[in-house]
């Protein structure tokens, strides 16, 4: 069943209930008031016909009373104290039946002794007459009760079309209303079913703000993260194709030509020395490819431990140095001594060597790479500044992307995968750290990197 049907149907019965309840209350609450004013006119009629009797308690007078009440559409019934009949408006009428034995708990203001407006033909009420507070006589008084069932049933008329018209009135808003409420989910539905098929530039139209609203932004927001995720991956995949048929090619190509040539044994060291060098470029980009792999599944785990950074720091200049030195190129690395951190040792370093094998790739002979660090309260700052050939400001922002080279030909005889930056910063940021460069075009290379927990 639909949403609207099932919202419109639940919504009718709840306010058809409530209609009902209260056209019921107010009509007999309205009823009950008529009858009570009725037969409060009927008392106070007969009241007055007491009071005119109490001082003319003589034929005269009661012949004149009979004879306004046969004109009236009420009747009088007088009786004597024992309830014989001495004078009625409507002879036709056997009012015997009504006038009560009991005649001892008659106020003076007197009473109703029938109010059943819907089974009798009457309803009556009696005031006594009382002359030197001795009771001489009754006045009775009746009304056709059909009077008061004509009354109740234009009442009831009233009602009934009141109650038509509310209830068509109640419909008619129902069926708009729940409409109105479900158009926006159903246009969810469609664009959600769209996003499915592949389609990430749905826009939903500005709905109130309200939870509907919020949910149309949500998804709005998730099928424009789709678009980029989706495009993300294609490049992403397009990529590795590309970084993993360069190397393959060319073990393929040497891997024939040692084969099937007849070659010296020096010109074969010579391709089997190339096959070597791809095959270590190829197990070097699948093992980063694996290590972002990681990250992406959240699978990555950090073991945080304090670090004595000046000793750490210096046994990896210590293994840089050499490298360094047959380059021809300068390290230097200041680190004030009883300085920790809490990091994990093994993904420090591989920051620090991703970063410092860029500085000495990415230089000159003569060049100059330092490695600083700085404690700031609970922070540790370090920077590795080199004098190298510097970054194109267009090139800045992409850095660290993967597989974003600058040059990608030369990148490649340096054997570069593109794959180093994007892995410092996962890194780093797996250390609730920050980096950021500054890097000017053969001037040279800033990375700032700030790290929490700094103890010293
Ligand atoms: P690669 O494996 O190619 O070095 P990276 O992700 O480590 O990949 O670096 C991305 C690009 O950023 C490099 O291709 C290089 O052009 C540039 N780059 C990185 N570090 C430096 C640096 N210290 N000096 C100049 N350019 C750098």
């Amino acid at each position: 069943m639909k949403l609207s049907v099932k919202l419109g149907i639940i919504f009718f019965l709840i306010i058809f209930g409530l209609e009902s309840f209260m056209f019921f209350f107010l009509h007999s609450a309205l009823v009950d008031n008529r009858v009570e004013e009725e037969l409060n006119g009927l008392l106070a009629r007969g009241n007055s016909h007491r009071s005119v009797l109490e001082m003319n308690f003589d034929k005269t007078t009661i012949s004149h009373i009979t004879l306004m009440e046969s004109e009236a559409d009420t009747d009088v019934v007088i009786t004597d104290s024992d309830l014989n009949f001495i004078g009625s408006s409507n002879q036709s009428i056997h009012f015997s039946k009504y006038i009560q034995s009991k005649t001892h708990d008659i106020p003076r203001h007197g009473k109703v002794i029938e109010n059943n407006w819907r089974k009798t033909p009457f309803i009556a009420t009696v005031s006594p007459i009382e002359i030197d507070k001795q009771v001489v006589g009754y006045v009775y008084m009746f009304q056709d009760t059909a009077s008061v069932q004509s009354l109740i049933k234009h009442l009831n008329e009233h009602f009934l079309l009141a109650g038509f018209i509310s209830i068509a009135l109640t419909f008619f808003i129902i069926i708009v209303l729940s409409k109105a409420l479900t158009k926006p989910l159903l246009e969810m539905k469609e664009a959600t079913s769209q996003i499915s098929n592949g389609n990430y530039t749905v826009s939903l139209p500005k709905v109130a703000n309200d939870e509907l609203g919020d949910l149309a932004n949500s998804i709005q927001l998730l099928a424009q993260k789709l678009n980029y995720l989706t495009k993300e991956r294609n490049d992403f995949l397009a990529s590795i194709s590309h970084e993993l048929r360069t190397p393959l090619t060319y073990i393929k190509g040497y891997t024939d030509i040692v084969h099937k040539r007849n070659l010296p044994r020096e010109e074969q060291e010579k391709y089997l020395e190339i096959i070597i060098e791809e095959t270590t470029r190829l197990s070097v980009l699948i093992k980063e490819l694996f290590v972002l792999a990681k990250f992406d599944q959240n699978t990555f785990v950090i073991q945080k431990q304090q670090i004595d950074l000046h000793e750490f720091l210096n046994n990896i200049e210590q293994k840089l140095s050499p490298a360094f030195k047959e380059k021809d190129r300068v390290l230097d690395v200041f680190c004030p001594e009883n300085l920790f951190l809490m990091a994990d040792p093994a993904r420090l370093e591989q920051i620090f060597l991703n970063l410092l094998d860029n500085a000495m790739k990415y230089s000159s002979s003569g060049d100059k790479t330092v490695l600083r660090v700085i404690r700031k309260g609970t922070n540790c700052h370090i920077s590795i500044s080199d004098t190298g050939k510097g970054i194109p400001e267009k090139d800045i922002p992409h850095i660290f992307d993967r597989f974003y080279r600058v040059d990608k030909s030369r990148t490649r005889t340096l054997g570069g995968s593109g794959l180093g930056l994007a892995i410092v910063r996962e890194l780093i940021h797996a250390h609730g750290g920050t980096i950021e460069v500054k890097s000017k075009e053969n001037i040279g290379t800033q990375f700032e990197l700030i790290f929490k927990g700094a103890i010293g």
